[in-house]
């Protein structure tokens, strides 16, 4: 037993092939886990309109067709509240961990210098946080990739405060104006001025970086700024 542990080639390819499943196992986590944090940000406000119908629908007062519509949303309410619980119980599956919110703010930011982008971290160089590496992953990169989408530069600046760690992207754009900055934070929104980029998504990325930062018990919200538009993110310890 063991003894093909010996062979020249055997160990490497098994090295290989353990490190090729690894990585395989790595993206299809990944690719779940943005198939679910899209279903929550979807459901979620689906249920806003739910609620706005079942307020319209009251005021309609007390026919027969007015029972069935109700019993109707009832209905659509509960599977809406299945499709949410299985989502949570997934987002929340990923396990936490101590990782470095400082080092992961950096690999952010040199992927994106790394093509030329602008792109910048200021902060300590390390900051223990506890919580979901993907998750808080796919956070940072949401934010950063609208700074240079809507912007030309974007700039990460983290401060460890304790008790938070807060992080804030700025970047150089257009900003968004304040009448508009709850508004951006609701799935498929995307302001007038951004959807004759070509560069445009379909409005989800703050939805989910917004339940990425709430399931840690932070939030995200947008700040005043001399130019262009600020995010702050924190998290609490
Ligand atoms: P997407 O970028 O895919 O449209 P998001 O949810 O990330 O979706 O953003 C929603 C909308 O908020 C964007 O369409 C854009 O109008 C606005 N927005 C987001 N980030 C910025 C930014 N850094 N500067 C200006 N506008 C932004």
């Amino acid at each position: 037993p063991g003894a093909y542990l010996m062979d020249e080639h055997g160990p490497s390819e098994i090295r290989t092939a353990i490190g090729a499943f690894n990585e395989m196992q790595g993206r299809i986590r990944r690719f779940v886990q943005d198939r679910t944090q899209m279903l929550a940000a979807i459901g979620h406000d689906l249920r806003t309109v739910m609620t706005r119908l079942r307020f319209r629908l009251a005021l309609l007062g007390d026919g027969e067709q007015q029972r069935r519509m109700a019993a109707d949303l009832e209905e659509m309410d509960k599977m809406l509240l299945a499709v949410l619980s299985f989502v949570k119980d997934e987002a929340a599956r990923e396990p936490r961990q101590a990782l470095d919110l400082a080092a992961m703010a950096t690999t952010v930011t040199d992927d994106l210098a790394d093509m030329d982008i602008d792109a910048t971290y200021e902060g300590p160089d390390h900051a223990i946080f506890t919580g979901q590496p993907l998750g808080l992953k796919r956070l940072l990169t949401n934010l950063v990739d609208n700074a240079v989408k809507y912007g030309e530069r974007a700039r990460v600046l983290l401060s460890d405060q304790g008790a938070q760690i807060v992080v804030t992207v700025e970047d150089d754009g257009p900003g968004i104006p304040v009448d508009q900055r709850e508004r951006v934070f609701a799935a498929f929104t995307r302001l007038e001025s951004s959807r004759s980029r070509e560069t445009g998504g379909m409005g989800l990325g703050l939805a989910v970086s917004r339940s990425i930062a709430r399931a840690h018990g932070g939030d995200v919200h947008i700040a005043d700024s001399a130019r262009g538009a600020r995010f702050v993110v924190t998290l609490p310890r």
